[in-house]
């Protein structure tokens, strides 16, 4: 005996997985049931189980009145299943295919997958043979990436489940052969000026260059400098050049891999510019309890005492000198300390005078720093060692104060009332006095001090 209990009670759909239970008589137990579908298909069908009942389970893919017969030995039981075509409308297609494309190139397919749930897994397909790819729906689309090797006409497929499938035609041409790509050098943040004879590193990138290549660099076309040696796509090697000049130096690989810099070598200062300190003619402090100082401008004087030491004076001379100027301003005019805070010998040596932190007394304002040649200029003019050392110190304290343009003339206040007037000035441009000898100082050169300590800033 065997006997179907249950069935799909209504039509079911292409692939939709429906269940036939039933049962069968003892001597079954245990024996592999017979499935035959439309009289036509046999296969393996159930097992038996020991209480005698057996299941089916089974998907249909094409529509009809589906006969389903189970036998067991020479019995045998049916049933017809109604298998409807899918109440849900599947479609898939290509968006926007490529018509043409390269061997090796990545194509980039997509396309629609109407009706397909999420994770629905398509099939694309070339040539009706070789599997390509197989994407899976998401939000009724579907995309991949895919390349050919072999140049042709070649038939593309999306196919989904059943009948339902799409195709495209694709035009693949052989890609022309790439040239390697070339290693390639490059400076990285050259400085663009240098001192001669001082040490700097230069360095730059190596592409596509193996660790342990050795590089040339070279100067103007000539001078080996260093070989450096690449180390993880870089290069880097300390460098000296020597004697002033624009170098074009150069990074060499190979004949076709070179990178190219100018730099400006300048030459190094010949000596370094040095205020004396105080200590050199006096133990005495500049009194602590004057007023401080945040100098807003500069005061060019003459110190206007007769004597000054020669341009050979000897460092004791001038010394001497400081302390005939200190007794004459402290003993002589009653003022705690020289009124200025710097004086610049004929010799071209400059001496501290008043501490540079402490208010002065030297143009009756006070808001900035004095300086005064040592000699009277009504007449004569400085030295040339003075007038170095007026653009060395001058530039030194317009560095150090943040003056940025000691030429444009600014407002200024004056004992005349406000004036415009340039940052490094003269005592009578704020003053009724002959200081510094001549109008527009013209005797201590304050015009060309000016312009010459504005190019260095
Ligand atoms: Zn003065």
């Amino acid at each position: 005996m065997i006997k179907i209990t249950q069935a799909p009670t209504g039509p079911v759909q292409v692939q939709q997985q429906f269940t036939i239970q039933g049962i069968a008589s003892v001597e079954h137990v245990g024996k592999a049931l017979t499935l035959v579908i439309d009289n036509i298909y046999r296969s393996q069908g159930p097992v038996v189980a020991a209480d005698g009942s057996w299941e089916v389970n089974f998907i249909f893919t094409q529509a009809g009145d589906r006969r389903m017969r189970i036998e067991a030995g020479d019995e045998s039981t049916e049933t017809t299943v109604r298998v409807t075509a899918s109440a849900v409308q599947r479609w898939v297609s290509f968006t926007n295919p490529p018509q043409q494309a390269e061997t090796l190139q990545t194509l980039v397919l997509q396309g629609e997958a109407e009706g397909y749930s999420n994770g629905a897994q398509l099939l694309l397909r070339a040539d009706g043979l070789y599997e390509l790819a197989r994407p899976q729906v998401q939000m009724e689309k579907w995309q991949a990436a895919i390349g050919f090797t072999q140049a042709g006409r070649r038939k593309l497929e999306i196919i989904g489940t059943g009948q339902d499938r799409a195709e495209t035609f694709i035009n693949v041409v052989t890609a022309p052969p790439k040239p390697p790509k070339p290693p390639r050098l490059s400076f990285t943040n050259p400085p663009q000026s240098v001192v001669a004879d001082r040490v700097f590193a230069l360095r730059g990138n190596a592409t596509d260059y193996n660790d342990g290549d050795q590089l040339v660099l070279r100067a103007d076309q000539i001078y080996e400098l260093a070989r450096p040696r690449v180390r993880d796509g870089k290069w880097e090697t300390p460098v000296l050049l020597r004697g002033a000049g624009k170098r074009v130096i150069e990074i060499i690989g190979s004949e076709q891999d070179r990178a190219q810099i100018t730099i400006t070598v300048q030459a190094p200062p010949s000596s370094e510019f040095v205020v004396l300190p105080r200590s050199s003619w006096t133990n005495v402090p500049t009194p602590s309890n004057l007023a401080t100082l945040q100098p807003k401008r500069i005061t060019l004087h003459h110190t206007a005492l007769s004597g000054a030491p020669s341009v050979n004076a000897s460092q004791a001379q001038e010394a001497e000198r400081m302390r005939l100027i200190y007794n004459s301003h402290v003993y002589g005019n009653g003022w705690a300390d020289i009124g200025y805070h710097f004086i610049v010998m004929p010799s071209g040596r400059v001496y501290s005078a008043r501490a540079e932190q402490r208010r002065g007394a030297h143009d009756q304002i006070n808001d900035g720093l004095g300086i005064s040649f040592d000699g009277i200029f009504t007449s004569a003019t400085i030295s040339n060692q003075q007038f170095q050392a007026a653009v060395n110190l001058c530039t030194q304290l317009a560095r150090r104060y943040g003056f940025r343009n000691v030429v444009n003339p600014v407002p200024t206040p004056t004992t005349f009332g406000t004036r415009n007037l340039p940052l490094i000035l003269g005592h009578r441009d704020r003053v009724a006095t002959q200081c510094p000898g001549t109008e527009g100082g013209r005797t201590i050169r304050m015009p060309e001090i000016r312009q010459s300590v504005q190019a260095r800033l």
